[in-house]
């Protein structure tokens, strides 16, 4: 049955269009009619400016429990991720369904219609496996289904504890949780899951502190070919100093070694990086995903995001540690963290940085058929009121920067994935109650 939206203002890349008959049938659209001034009869109507639905490229469900907790104290990357690995020491797959449903309905609410799930908390305490060993993923694709998202599972390699001058330590602790023993043992188990209707498949090496030179790059980007396949780089300097001290590479050297690079290969922040790391992503297509709000958070730094985009890099943005999740914000942060360490302005416009947040989100997690408002697209949007205390004011004809530079998450109204409302008027239509399912699950997964 097609379904027809009447969109008061939609962002039609470059342009922002008033009036726009949108039709969609079997979860993909069929046509974008502009010139309709007033709604047809029969047609939903979506006041505010339609965006294409936002792709969070970066996200790991369960560091949404340390909202807050987090910011008690000081300290640096390194004690952060102590408190992290104490939410990851009590989840099981029911409160790891419970936490990411509750959380990627947090996302819809966002105007985000799709996740990419950096996922490596894999198993039992101890390293055993459960039962069924993808109980942990398999709950995860569930949640973002019953939150009506889609996904995309980047399950991920996590075989060694850290990487120092001295080489790489084993697993202790909580990571026992993310081991599988090896590629070989991780392939097995990564190539029992399966994608479906809301679900893609794809692979992650964890980083090189957790991935050595050994255990095979290139097996995992094998196994991975024609999928997307993520990794952290750089994010801190004494993962390179490490990394330096034990190959004599930096860590985009040692991957590109490999054969990881690629149009199908996300750079996840690439925060502290050299020319020649510059050149061989950029030059390799390979996508940087850029998430300004954990890495300001985390004191990381500020990555070269335009000279990766000069040098051939596409832009994706993700809200990975979830201290908020506004893809708004990242879009914004990308620039005005830009201004700050240079002392100009301008370095993206509000199209180029909408691009980041939807086409280039989807593509770098293998939906190149989403993240426009386009024929043949998947029906995935998202409406931004423009008529809320940050929004009005501008001309809608300067919605793109409106969104970009003065919205928030707060500011969406709507959410449609492939053709049917999440969120209607700001509702989420399939989980009833998201702050208190928040609240229940975050309580459920910090230790007493
Ligand atoms: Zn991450």
């Amino acid at each position: 049955m097609p379904v027809t939206y009447w969109l008061e203002h939609a962002w039609l890349d470059p342009a922002v269009v008033s009036g726009v008959l949108l039709t969609a049938d079997g979860g993909r659209i069929t046509e974008v009619r502009p010139g309709v001034p007033a709604p047809p009869p029969g047609a939903e109507v979506l006041r505010g400016l339609t965006l294409p639905g936002l792709a969070d490229a970066h996200s790991h469900a369960f560091h949404r429990a340390l909202r807050g907790a987090a910011q008690t104290g000081g300290g640096t990357f390194w004690t952060w991720r102590e408190t992290m690995y104490a939410a990851a020491g009590r989840l099981d797959p029911d409160s790891c369904f419970a936490l990411a449903r509750a959380v990627y309905a947090e996302m819809a609410l966002a105007g985000i219609t799709c996740v990419g799930e950096f996922h490596y908390l894999h198993h039992q305490a101890g390293g055993r496996p459960y039962a069924d060993p993808n109980a942990m993923g398999e709950a995860l694709l569930a949640a973002a289904e019953a939150a009506g998202v889609r996904i995309t599972l980047l399950d991920t390699v996590y075989l060694h504890g850290g990487l120092d001058h001295g080489g790489h330590r084993p697993l202790a602790g909580v990571q026992l949780r993310f081991g599988d023993g090896g590629t070989d043992a991780w392939y097995a188990r990564w190539s029992r899951l399966k994608p479906s209707g809301h679900a893609r498949i794809g692979a992650a090496v964890h980083s090189v502190r957790a991935v050595a030179e050994e255990d095979g790059y290139a097996a995992v980007a094998e196994a991975a070919a024609g999928l997307p396949l993520h990794v952290h780089l750089s994010e801190q300097p004494a993962e390179n100093a490490a990394c330096l001290a034990v190959y004599g590479r930096t860590p985009a050297r040692l991957l590109a070694d490999h054969g990881f690079w690629g149009p199908n290969s996300t750079a996840v922040h690439a925060t502290h990086l050299t020319e020649d790391d510059i050149a061989l992503l950029g030059g390799s297509g390979t996508t940087v995903c850029m998430c300004p709000t954990t890495e300001r958070d985390l004191a990381d730094g500020i990555g070269p995001a335009p000279a990766l985009h000069r040098a051939g890099s596409p832009i994706s943005l993700g809200s990975d540690s979830h201290a908020v999740i506004d893809l708004f914000e990242e879009a914004r942060a990308t620039e005005l963290d830009e201004r700050l360490r240079t002392g100009t302005r301008g370095h993206w416009t509000a199209a180029e940085l909408l691009r980041a947040a939807a086409g280039s989100g989807h593509a770098s997690l293998g939906w190149p058929e989403a993240g426009r408002l386009a024929p043949g697209a998947l029906a995935d949007f998202t409406t931004v009121a423009l008529d809320t205390v940050r929004t009005a004011g501008p001309p809608p004809r300067l919605g793109a920067e409106t969104a970009v530079f003065a919205a928030t998450a707060a500011d969406v109204r709507h959410t449609v994935v492939a053709g049917r409302p999440v969120v209607r008027d700001g509702r989420h239509l399939l989980v009833e109650d998201v702050p208190g399912a928040l609240a229940a699950a975050v309580a459920a997964a910090l230790p007493d």
